[in-house]
């Protein structure tokens, strides 16, 4: 089945490209080939589209200079360049803070980390998925080089309140680099590193309708790194290969559409993910709203049923041209339950049957219209051949009761 035919819900782990940033990009495939860095008239044209796009992603999170902007491959390697960057300029600090909810890309970072040495403390999250704010004030030190914080979660959507972390950070140690993983609020909600206190942010095109392979890291003029990718002259010397005009071309477009298209982001998209949640919570007497009242990006929600399989539901939907998620596009695929679902100890007998909704600007009302009429029978169809009947029937009885 092609995207064109397909409820698509699951933009967290990556999005359509726009039409606009496809025409904007495809010039620099095939006339505008030149090298930017040349010296020729040819390369002028390339490098001053990557000066126009690097303008761009600099007011996308309002950064002071626009050199404070390297572009890289994507969401993974601007986590890997500031966390890596940051530890290796300064290699005295052998204590770095991160949270139990982070994504892979920087979780098995700090694991390698702890094998060469460094202290790393993970903060935990209530149920609701929100940071412990004292547990964090609490581990840094004189010795914490680093913390890094996401800014929302790819599988919850819940927001950490990051100019609260970077205060508490900032009062108890001020030379402690704070990195923000920004990958899953570009878009969705207003970047903005300096009212926040940020020192690094990382951000991946694919999440915002530019092509996959593209990214941005925004490293504040004040901190230090060393680089990952050691070459050429490239982005300041902080990230080697010769540059990605198409891509870059592509990001830019897409960051400037998508701050365009911040209100509707706010309001539309929200009014349509809050009537898919409330029609789910409402109609199906085993779902669960797995993060409770907590602040959240505003086109994700995260569903539990209970006592069903996750992945049996998904392979129902996607029979009928419904595409979701189980967990995070990177943990779906194996049987292992979510970590950051464990992290908010989610009952265990929600926890296999949680699925993550993401919309886009695409998404239609029909589309969730669609989803509303045809899930209830899908949850039916599974709960039948669930071996918990006597649990579900004492669910249904508690709903009723209260529904009374
Ligand atoms: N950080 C978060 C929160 C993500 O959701 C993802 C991708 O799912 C990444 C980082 C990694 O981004 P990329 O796929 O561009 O490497």
């Amino acid at each position: 089945m092609s995207g064109q035919n397909l409820i698509y819900l699951d933009n967290n782990a990556t999005t359509k490209v726009d039409g606009r940033v496809l025409e904007k990009m495809l010039p620099y495939l095939k006339e505008e080939y030149a090298n930017p860095s040349s010296m020729y008239d040819f390369s002028k044209k390339s490098s001053n589209a990557i000066k126009e796009s690097r303008a761009i992603i600099r007011d996308f999170v309002n950064a002071k200079d626009e050199k404070e902007i390297i572009f890289t491959s994507c969401g993974s390697e601007s986590a890997n360049t500031a966390i890596r960057g940051v530890l290796n300029f300064n290699k005295s600090k052998k204590h770095i803070i991160t949270t139990k909810v982070e994504h892979p890309c920087v979780l098995n970072l700090y694991k390698a980390l702890e094998k060469q040495g460094y202290r790393v403390d993970y903060i935990g999250v209530n149920s609701n998925g929100e940071l412990n704010l004292d547990e964090l004030e609490e581990a840094v030190s004189e010795d914490t080089a680093l913390v890094s914080v996401m800014w929302a979660n790819n599988e919850t959507g819940v927001i950490n309140p990051i100019k609260k972390v970077s205060e508490i950070i900032k009062t108890k140690n001020p030379e402690t680099k704070l990195f923000v993983d920004a990958v899953q609020v570009a878009g969705k909600i207003p970047i903005d590193v300096q009212e926040n206190g940020i020192d690094l942010l990382g951000i991946s095109g694919h999440k915002f309708h530019a092509p996959k392979g593209i990214g941005a890291l925004y490293v504040n003029s004040k901190t230090m790194i060393t680089p990952l990718i050691i070459g050429g002259h490239q982005e300041r010397g902080k990230r080697a290969g010769t540059e990605n005009t198409p891509y870059i071309v592509a990001m830019g477009e897409a960051a400037k559409l998508a701050q365009d298209g911040l209100e509707y982001e706010l309001t539309e998209v929200k009014r349509l993910r809050d009537k898919l949640e409330k029609n789910i919570i409402n109609k199906i007497y085993n779902a669960r709203l797995n993060t409770g009242g907590a602040n959240r990006v505003p086109n994700t929600t995260n569903i539990g049923f209970e006592y069903i399989e996750g992945e049996l539901i998904l392979l129902h939907l996607s029979d009928i041209g419904i595409c979701a998620s189980s967990g995070s596009a990177c943990t779906s695929g194996s049987l292992e339950p979510s970590h950051v679902l464990r992290a908010m100890n989610v009952p265990f007998t929600a926890i296999h049957g949680s699925i993550r909704w993401s919309l886009s600007r695409f998404t239609t009302e029909k589309e969730i219209d669609y989803v509303i009429e045809k899930l209830p029978q899908i949850i039916e169809k599974v709960t039948s051949i669930s071996p918990y009947q006597k649990e579900l029937q004492s669910l249904k009885d508690l709903r009723n009761m209260k529904q009374s």
